[in-house]
C-alpha cells in the first residue's frame, strides 16, 4: 500500500527496498521492484509476504539500473500472488498504482477485444495494458500515460516506467497521497515525505488530480484539467 519511484544516479534497487520500508506501516501481503538496466530496458522483481522476501529475491538475482519504481501492496482485485503483485510490466510500460480502478472490467473487455490478454486478476495491470496499447497506437510514453489516465475512474497514486527511457517518469495521483521529493541530479516519487526522507526532505505534495513528468532535471506537474501548475516546494523534517 506504499509506492515509490527514482530517477536516482545510482543504483536504485537497494534504494528502493529501504523506501518501502519505510511504507511497511501502511500494511501489505507483497512486494516489487522495477528497474531501467543498462540496455534501457525494464526488468522486475516480486515476491509474495515481507520485504525480507523481495530483498533475498533481489541477493540471489540482483536488478540493476539507476531508474526504478515499486510497491508494497494490499490486494483489492485478485489474491495475493507473485503473479498479481506490482509492478505490473506490459509491452513497454511498467507501473505501481496504490488503489482502485473502478471501471477496470469495462476497460478490460475492450483490451480483450483489440487482443490485449491479461496476465493477473489486479485492476492495476488494465492500467499497464491500456498504456501499451497507446504506445502500439503510436503515442509517446507522455501521452500514452496521459491517454490512460484520462479514462481511469476510481481511487489512484500511480507511477510509470518505459522501456527506452532512464530519464522519464510520470506518476499522478486522485484519491490517493502523492508527493515529490527533489534531489541534487535526482529525483523521486513516493506515498509520503516519510518514505523520501532517507534521500531529500525538499518535497512537493501534489493536489488531488494533478500528474507529474519528472525527469533528473525536475518535475512538471500539470493540473486535473492538464494545465501547467506550479506548488510549492517545502523543507519537511520528518527524520531520516
Ligand atoms: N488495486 C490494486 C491491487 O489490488 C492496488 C492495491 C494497493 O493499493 O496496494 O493490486
Amino acid at each position: 500500500c506504499g509506492i515509490i519511484g527514482i530517477l536516482g544516479s545510482h543504483q536504485v534497487a537497494p534504494q528502493l527496498v529501504e523506501a518501502l520500508k519505510r511504507l511497511e506501516y501502511r500494511g501489505y501481503d507483497s512486494a516489487g521492484v522495477a528497474t531501467i538496466n543498462a540496455d534501457g530496458q525494464l526488468d522486475r522483481r516480486r515476491a509474495v509476504g515481507k520485504l525480507v522476501n523481495l530483498s533475498d529475491r533481489l541477493v540471489t538475482d540482483p536488478l540493476p539500473g539507476q531508474s526504478g519504481i515499486g510497491h508494497t501492496r494490499w490486494a483489492t482485485h485478485g489474491a495475493a500472488t507473485e503473479e498479481n503483485a506490482h509492478p505490473h510490466h506490459r509491452g513497454g510500460i511498467a507501473v505501481v498504482h496504490n488503489g482502485i480502478i473502478e471501471n477496470f472490467k469495462e476497460l478490460r473487455a475492450e483490451l480483450v477485444a483489440a487482443g490485449y490478454n491479461p496476465e493477473s486478476d489486479t485492476d492495476t495491470e488494465t492500467v499497464a495494458m491500456l498504456t501499451a496499447r497507446h504506445l502500439d497506437q503510436g503515442m509517446s510514453p507522455v501521452e500514452a500515460a496521459r491517454a490512460t489516465l484520462s479514462l481511469l475512474k476510481g481511487a489512484f497514486a500511480l507511477a510509470f516506467l518505459f522501456d527506452g527511457e532512464a530519464d522519464l517518469m510520470v506518476a499522478a495521483r486522485k484519491g490517493s497521497p502523492l508527493v515529490v521529493g527533489h534531489g541534487e541530479g535526482e529525483m523521486f516519487v513516493g506515498s509520503d515525505a516519510i518514505a523520501l526522507a532517507p534521500f531529500t526532505d525538499r518535497i512537493t505534495y501534489l493536489e488531488d488530480g494533478d500528474h507529474v513528468i519528472v525527469t533528473r532535471a525536475g518535475a512538471e506537474i500539470f493540473d486535473a484539467d492538464g494545465q501547467p501548475v506550479s506548488r510549492d516546494m517545502a523543507t519537511i523534517d520528518v527524520g531520516a
